[in-house]
């Protein structure tokens, strides 16, 4: 994931918001047409809506994901590099 700044005056795509977006994340998979122009009013509300879904989160995972992250890297970084 990126943050870059957008190049274009261009609308906050998030919802029926009306302002203009000074953020544009960006996906390093996708190209910019995959990217979510959004200014910076979204921004702060979607990462307070983000801490507080992984502080909330966070305690049930921690644990769950231990298991799971050494189990799905191993057979995902090998197919990548027989392509
Ligand atoms: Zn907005």
């Amino acid at each position: 994931m990126e943050l870059i700044k957008p190049k274009y005056r261009i609308r906050c795509e998030f919802g029926v918001c009306k302002n203009f977006a000074n953020m544009t994340i960006k996906h390093s998979r996708l190209g910019i047409g995959g990217a979510l122009n959004i200014c910076s009013e979204c921004a702060k509300g979607l990462m307070d809506l983000l801490k507080n879904e992984f502080k909330t989160a966070k305690k049930e995972e921690v644990v769950k994901a231990d298991e799971d992250v050494e189990t799905k890297k191993t057979p995902k970084s090998t197919k990548n590099k027989s392509e």
